[in-house]
């Protein structure tokens, strides 16, 4: 029997899983599959940790999110097209759910299509390498729950293990005398801890505006953020600047490229991350940086160089959940047949196009839409429901300006589902002074009356 290794079950892997189940739904033969899972339950970086730096089995540790941390963009711009929020939830929700309200609905597909006893967790893939003359890949696994090593064989490997997990760490002059602390976004875990203190971010991408708001919300003193390459420019808060180019520190001020400097107590490193995937055999191993059309994967999923590995989710993501569902149904198909894949060259060709057209990309509404492009024609090859993409791309477009109008109000916005036709409820509590993130205080239709 044809066997498939899903390596990693959050969003992207979970993804895979509910396309052959799907497929299977419908009376289709799916191959075998085994989904490999490092954590102890599913959902990636949406089932939080408390933990950092090493987990309990000695791995690194996965996750990236902290407390309180909200959808940074609105729901309608990841809603599966094959459930709804209305259908999870059954009554209407807010724009911008916090983390365990997105874990709950991503969960909440996948439980529906039974599909868990498909994933083996506490087990950590260690090893993948390919023998070109048996055509099987052979991936090594350490159990955690058995505390044994083995490997299996099987025909086909997708990998899911996300790239916001492993941090790029820069250093700067200083570092080795600053007398606060340093930390990398990936180690960030509660905006409590900074109450009272002033902090540095560096960095000027979501994790920056997203690490500085929460910890303006919950009390920071001061907030410096600096950049190396294009400042956010949104209005801050009076006790946030927005700085350029940190040039040192000593052991308790940052020194600017405008010839300012800053006293500080900590600084938050918000340089984002690396594609890591150390258990890739060389050979089979993508290596990139953070962009919308990675080379080596012909339809952004399938590595070019062996059409039986495949990787989800390795884009910049603007789009994501349904994203990797394009991408995930699409795999399913090249691997049950109904897609032909063209030869190499045109392969070849193919992804040179894209990356081409990627280059030119300047605006953010280009980009937005250059991923609703990707997406739109994944989605036309595969039975998994079309959306209106444009509608999406829109929302994408008032989201952007929604921030730029007040970036301490934009999580307060509702909009309309692409899926459902309907629109968000407005949720009980402004984004800012909504100090429990917690599923039951989110979905609460009178927070105050049920905490009575
Ligand atoms: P991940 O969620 O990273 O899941 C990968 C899984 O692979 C994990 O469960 C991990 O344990 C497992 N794994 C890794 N290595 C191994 C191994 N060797 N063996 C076995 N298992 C392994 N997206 C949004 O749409 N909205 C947001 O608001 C949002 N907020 C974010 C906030 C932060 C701080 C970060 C870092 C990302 C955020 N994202 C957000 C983007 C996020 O990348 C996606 O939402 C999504 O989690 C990606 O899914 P994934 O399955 O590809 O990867
Ligand atoms: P990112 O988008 O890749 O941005 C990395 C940032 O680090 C860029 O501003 C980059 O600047 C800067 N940088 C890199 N190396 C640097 C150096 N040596 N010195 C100074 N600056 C440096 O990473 P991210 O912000 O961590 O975001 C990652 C993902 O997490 C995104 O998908 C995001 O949506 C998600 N996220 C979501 C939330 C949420 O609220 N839900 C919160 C955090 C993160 P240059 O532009 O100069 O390269
Ligand atoms: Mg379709």
């Amino acid at each position: 029997m044809t066997r498939i290794a899903i390596i990693g079950a959050g969003p992207s892997g979970m993804a895979q899983l509910r396309a052959f189940q799907s497929a299977k739904a419908k009376g289709l033969k799916v191959p075998e599959i085994v989904c490999f899972e490092k954590q102890n339950d599913w959902g990636g970086l949406w089932n939080y940790t408390w933990r950092t730096g090493i987990d309990a089995h000695g791995e690194p540790v996965h996750g990236s999110m902290y407390r309180y941390l909200w959808s940074n963009g609105p729901k309608e711009v990841l809603e599966f097209a094959d459930y709804s929020f209305d259908e999870h939830f059954q009554k209407p929700i807010a724009s911008y759910p916090p983390r365990a309200v997105l874990w709950d609905y991503i969960k909440g597909r996948a439980e529906k299509a039974q599909v868990k006893d498909q994933v083996r967790f506490n087990t950590a893939v260690k090893g993948v390498s390919f023998d070109a003359e048996g055509k099987l890949f052979t991936v090594t696994l350490a159990d955690y729950a058995n505390q044994r090593h083995y490997t299996e064989q099987f025909d086909y490997v997708v990998v899911a293990s996300g790239h916001f997990s492993t941090p790029n760490v820069p250093e700067y002059p200083g570092f080795d005398r600053f007398n606060g602390r340093i930390l990398h976004a990936h180690d960030f875990r509660d905006a409590v801890e900074f109450k009272g203190k002033s902090i540095l971010l560096v960095g000027s991408s979501y994790s920056a505006e997203d690490i500085g708001s929460q910890c303006y919300k919950y009390g920071a003193k001061q907030i410096y953020s600096c950049y190396r390459s294009k400042a956010m420019g949104y209005r801050w808060p009076k006790n946030w600047t927005e700085k350029h180019q940190l040039l040192r520190v000593d052991e308790e001020h940052a020194y600017f490229a405008d010839g300012s400097k800053a006293k500080i107590d900590a600084i938050i490193l918000c340089t984002g991350y690396k594609h890591h995937f150390p258990y890739m055999a060389e050979d089979l191993r993508l290596v990139t940086h953070n962009c919308l059309y990675p080379q080596g994967l012909y339809q952004g999923v399938m590595w070019q160089d062996n059409p039986q590995l495949f990787y989800l989710g390795m884009q910049d993501q603007w789009y994501t959940f349904n994203m990797f569902d394009a991408q995930a149904w699409y795999v399913r198909d090249i691997i049950l047949g109904h897609i032909t894949v063209p030869a190499a060259a045109q392969r070849a060709e193919h992804i040179q196009q894209w990356h081409e057209k990627e280059q030119t990309l300047e605006s953010a509404e280009q980009m937005v839409r250059f991923q609703g492009e990707y997406i739109r024609q994944l989605i036309a090859a595969t039975d998994y429901p079309s959306f209106d993409i444009d509608a999406v791309n829109k929302i994408f477009m008032q989201w952007k300006k929604d921030k730029q109008d007040n970036i301490m109000n934009f999580r307060n916005k509702v909009y309309r589902s692409a899926i459902t036709g309907k629109m968000a409820k407005p949720h009980h509590t402004p984004w800012l002074y909504a100090l429990d993130d917690s599923l039951q205080s989110y979905l609460a239709d009178n927070p105050q009356r049920e905490a009575m």
